[in-house]
């Protein structure tokens, strides 16, 4: 017993103080990235050709980070002329149309819901619905239960029955198998409830968006009311919408 005492107090206070305190990130990290609305066309177009999720728009010059999977491809190929990303995790939006950006996205605590800051601001209860991904969001989203980032200190917690919970958190691009499975496990939450979507597959397919066999738009579903991108989001991300959409 003493040994783990010792221990523990070798160890010192794990959790970290985000947001009182930055977190530094590892500087590989791509957050959200910078666009140059003024670059040259025939650069734009072949990033635009070169992007595996075809989420580059040469006429507006935005990208889409509701289908980004941020790998990049786009900063490497135009020497961050076209597209540098930033360090800024802060992405969460709660309209889909916001995330076609240059890289400026509205302040997320301004959203138009703002009861549900009352409602839900001081204890949050939310059923994950695995939706057919490849598992990285739903572990990154796991990440956030650790003492690191004690998801739990600001009363947010994921449960297990959706009728012990507030809303719904979607990772995976739902695929047919799992389309009635989400309907009736957002059915079971009583109202008023919120609709997260959570990861470029949940938000508009990502890596498998135009497949016949999925859903690809949680929106198609149920109206979504936060949106997390990223492949998977970063949890730092989610952390952040979290907090600002509901606190
Ligand atoms: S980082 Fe996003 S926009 Fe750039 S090439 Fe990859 S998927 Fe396309
Ligand atoms: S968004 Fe990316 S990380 Fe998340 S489930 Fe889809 S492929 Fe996996």
């Amino acid at each position: 017993m003493l040994k783990v005492i010792k221990n523990r107090l070798e160890q010192g206070h794990r959790t970290s103080r985000y947001p009182k305190e930055e977190i530094q990130l590892y500087k590989r990290f791509r957050g959200l990235p910078k666009v140059d609305s003024k670059c040259d066309a025939a650069l734009v177009k072949r990033c635009a050709d070169a992007c595996p999720q075809e989420c580059i728009d040469t006429n507006t010059r935005k990208i889409d980070l509701g289908r980004c999977v941020f790998c990049g491809l786009c900063e490497t190929l135009s020497e961050g002329r076209f597209v540098q990303f930033s360090q800024n995790f802060e992405m969460g939006t709660s309209n889909r149309d916001d995330l076609f950006t240059h890289g400026d996205l509205p302040a997320l605590a301004e959203h138009s819901k703002k009861h549900f800051k009352k409602l839900f601001g001081r204890s949050l209860q939310l059923r994950q619905i695995s939706a057919a991904g490849c598992n990285a969001c739903e572990a990154d989203t796991n990440v956030l239960n650790t003492p690191f980032f004690d998801l739990q200190r600001f009363g947010i917690q994921f449960v297990a029955s959706p009728r012990h919970a507030d809303g719904i958190h979607v990772t995976g691009p739902i695929s047919e198998n799992m389309r009635q499975a989400t309907i009736t496990t957002w059915e079971a939450v009583p109202s008023p409830k919120v609709v997260i979507a959570s990861g470029a597959c949940a938000i508009s397919g990502g890596p498998f968006y135009g497949s016949d066999e999925i859903v690809g738009d949680l929106n198609k579903l149920i109206p979504v009311d936060l949106y997390i991108p990223g492949c998977p989001p970063h949890p730092l991300t989610t952390l952040h919408a979290l907090l600002n959409y509901f606190k």
